[in-house]
């Protein structure tokens, strides 16, 4: 269990994370789903332990645990990981050697892996993690090393944007994945096709949790409300 408890997070004297309570299950996949610019990429970064994302009120428990003053590396070490909206380039690596993370991870596992994020091993494990990479194939990269990590809790920040709309169903297919290999899903989203997958949902607007419950009750409650949330979160003059 990963859990949020009152965490508030001020960035330019701006509060941006207004007092958040989250449980997050193993085993599930949990959406966390809202307007542009309510805090959800915020919510990650505080949940993964980003040095300028120390929250100033609040408390982050993984199990037992109090890690909410470990740092990112400690909190990786323990199993939380995040796949960035914004896939990271490592330059001159293959991607046979950047999914093998130091050799610890056998070929058979590194092929599944290709094979779940739909990228041909014959084809793909020879290739460089370079420009020649397009942003979705990069993408997919990133998402085939979190499933190699497997990670307690992985967080995806809106995992499709930067793969076409085809590709949605691959995404469910990953989260099905990873949660059948117990990892705790935790998917960012906007997209209905994506967030009726999980098994609980979380409405943020400005800052705080509006509602949560069953995917489907909140996705009609987004729907009714949502530009409301889209009102409040627009910065204004
Ligand atoms: P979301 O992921 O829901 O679109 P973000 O978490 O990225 O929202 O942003 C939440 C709010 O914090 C927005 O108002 C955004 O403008 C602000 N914000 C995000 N990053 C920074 C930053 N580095 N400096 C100042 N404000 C930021
Ligand atoms: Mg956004
Ligand atoms: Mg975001």
């Amino acid at each position: 269990m990963l859990t949020l408890e009152n965490i508030k997070y001020s960035r330019n004297s701006k509060e941006i994370i207004k007092g958040v309570n989250i449980s997050f299950e193993e085993e599930k996949i949990t959406s966390i789903i809202g307007s542009n610019g309510v805090g959800k990429s915020t919510l990650a970064y505080i949940i993964m332990g980003l040095s300028d994302y120390k929250p100033n009120e609040g408390k982050i428990y993984l199990d037992d645990n109090d890690i909410t003053n470990f740092s990112i590396t400690d909190r990786a070490r323990l199993g939380i990981s995040l796949l960035w909206q914004e896939p990271a380039r490592f330059e001159g690596l293959s991607v046979k050697n950047y999914l093998s993370l130091g050799g610890k991870i056998k070929l058979d596992d590194i092929k599944e892996a290709l094979n779940l994020v739909r990228l041909n091993p014959d084809v793909y494990l020879s290739r460089f993690v370079d420009k020649k990479l397009s942003g979705g194939e990069r993408k997919r990269v990133e998402i085939a090393s979190c499933i190699l990590l497997k990670p307690k809790f992985l967080i995806m920040d809106e995992p499709d944007s930067g793969i076409d709309l085809m590709s949605l169903d691959m995404i469910v297919d990953i989260m099905k994945h990873l949660k059948e290999n117990d990892t705790g899903v935790i998917v960012i989203t906007h997209r209905e096709e994506i967030a009726n997958h999980s098994d609980y949902s979380y409405l943020i607007c400005d800052g705080r949790v509006l509602k949560s419950g069953a995917c489907s009750d909140i996705i009609d409650y987004y729907r009714s409300t949502c530009d409301v949330c889209d009102n409040v979160n627009t910065p204004k003059e």
